[in-house]
């Protein structure tokens, strides 16, 4: 197991291509930085969560 996360490393750091995730909701490849993993197939980029956050804080108010 170690040495295949070694290697998996290893092919990362040659394609920085790689490091962009592709966001669930804009469809978009997007750095993670600040993206949140929402389970192992999907992922929100930083604009999405916040636009999701700030939506639900909306509905909370509106139910109070
Ligand atoms: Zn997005």
């Amino acid at each position: 197991m170690n040495g295949f996360k070694t290697h998996n490393l290893d092919i990362g750091s040659n394609q920085p291509v790689h490091k962009y995730k592709l966001c669930n909701k804009c469809e978009e490849m997007k750095p993670p930085e600040g993206g949140v993993e929402m389970s192992s197939t999907r992922w929100l980029c930083t604009g999405c969560w916040s636009s999701r956050t700030s939506l639900r804080s909306l509905l909370n108010d509106n139910r109070n």
